[in-house]
């Protein structure tokens, strides 16, 4: 029987598909030395005894105590890091004014690396205190902080994708927050994507560059045409933001005569490993766009509510095969925690799917079709956030990384209402989908290493 670096056991939570979420009771995983679940085991399955009294008693043998619970890390697909430092300020303000008036200004900031260096150790650390395993990050323009919050990752031990801004396009930045012109622009995305290949070489987890226009509007032709160029060559994560907003919608439309989807096309941008926020006015034609390119969407529910003047309707784009997940949007989204946007993400589909104006008949007050359930939003959180990267993570099965969050219930500052002790094991899933908090989370562990405890 192999030599296993670590077993757990344990009940684990884990989505099969959209639909279907597996309750593994009691199950033991088993963790090789690269941090992969090389073998799960059920109690029916012959060698569960065997293994128990190989490993129980044993340092590397781990039982969860009662009341805890397994669920594999959150992969937030949409953070800018950088705007941690505002987080929960200033929602009340449009788009292009919040960027102009707060955002723009912080992210200059970012030019200091004792600056950058404060905030990213901070946001990493909270994002992994929040369960948060992998996390898709917007930096800002400035090549050196930008490898900072790479090497940010590498050492805490979270697995991040981080991309260097770029904004080239100086009819749409400000002349304090934006790269010196466009060759600089490429240069500097090429010499990053370089530097963070070089530390992955030695990173157990991955950290990975991401090709970053920031979004249409802040870039010129030659610089999006250029990126895609680049991502082509290293074969390197785009992303960006796609028709979030009226503005940035018609923005886009006035520019190019065509959606933002088809726009970020025409350059290179859209391809297996491209991964865009928001996508809120997706026509069919788009969204048919995204399918086949393997595009993927990162919904970001908190920050909609503020910013995209609209519900996505996601129930629709995922029944034309588009991948999924979900995203924080830090700080456009106030909440580091994907549990917050899980929920957000289940209220605001039945928001569209009743309507909101009560002056309206019912008929013709919403969306039908267009709710989600938790178990789907759980599954957009972690299953749906891998299909989007493609990359062996989000799912507690063989094969897949050993990122999970261990989930105490009975934290005495945040217990959750169990009381009955066969209660089903899907109403207490539930249960710490809505009523889970920061504390309950006890360890977070990514790629077989234990990177947050409390
Ligand atoms: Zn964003």
């Amino acid at each position: 029987m192999s030599n296993y670096t670590h077993i757990f056991q344990g009940t684990a939570f884990s989505s099969n598909s959209l639909k279907e979420l597996h309750i593994l009771e009691n199950h033991l995983f088993c963790i090789n030395a690269e941090g992969m679940i090389e073998k799960v085991v059920a109690p029916a399955d012959e060698d569960y005894d065997t293994l128990l009294s190989m490993y129980e008693g044993k340092e590397n043998f781990h039982r969860l105590a009662k009341g805890q619970y397994f669920l594999p890390g959150f992969v937030d697909l949409h953070v800018h890091a950088p705007q941690w430092a505002q987080s929960g300020t200033a929602l009340d303000i449009p788009l292009f004014d919040w960027l102009n008036t707060y955002t723009f200004p912080i992210e200059s900031k970012f030019s200091d690396l004792s600056f950058a260096k404060m905030v990213y150790e901070d946001v990493v650390s909270t994002l992994l205190a929040n369960g948060t395993t992998t996390a898709l990050y917007f930096a800002t323009v400035h090549k050196e902080a930008s490898i900072l919050l790479a090497e940010i990752c590498a050492k805490k031990g979270q697995r991040g994708l981080v991309g260097k801004v770029v904004m080239d396009d100086p009819e749409q930045t400000p002349t304090y927050y934006r790269d010196a012109d466009t060759k600089t622009a490429l240069v500097d995305t090429e010499e990053f994507i370089l530097a963070v290949k070089e530390l992955a070489k030695s990173v157990k987890q991955g950290v990975y560059p991401v090709v970053t226009p920031r979004f249409i509007p802040s870039c010129t032709s030659e610089g999006l045409q250029g990126l895609g160029e680049l991502a082509a060559k290293y074969d390197t994560y785009i992303q960006s933001h796609c028709s979030e907003s009226d503005w940035a919608h018609q923005y886009v439309q006035e520019r190019y005569g065509k959606n933002d989807a088809f726009a970020l096309h025409d350059f290179g941008l859209l391809r297996e490993k491209s991964v865009m926020a928001h996508c809120n006015f997706l026509d069919d034609a788009d969204a048919d766009l995204f399918a086949q390119t393997g595009t993927a969407i990162s919904h970001c529910p908190i920050s909609n509510a503020y910013f995209a003047n609209s519900v996505i309707p996601l129930a629709h784009f995922h029944a034309k095969g588009v991948e999924i997940g979900l995203g924080s949007d830090i700080s456009g989204g106030f909440s580091p925690s994907l549990f917050d946007n899980i929920r957000q993400a289940v209220m605001s589909s039945r928001m569209l799917e009743d309507g909101v104006n009560p002056a309206l008949p019912a008929n013709e007050r919403g969306v039908p079709n267009a709710r989600i359930t938790v178990n789907e939003a759980f599954y957009f959180a972690t299953a749906g956030g891998g299909e989007s990267l493609s990359l062996p993570i989000g799912r507690l099965a063989e094969n897949y990384t050993w990122d999970v969050q261990v989930i105490d219930t009975t934290i005495p500052s945040a217990r959750l209402p169990i009381y009955e002790a066969n209660e089903p094991l899907h109403d207490i899933f539930q249960k710490m989908m809505y009523l889970a908090r920061p504390e309950n989370i006890r360890e977070v562990w990514v790629q077989g290493e234990k990177v947050h405890s409390r």
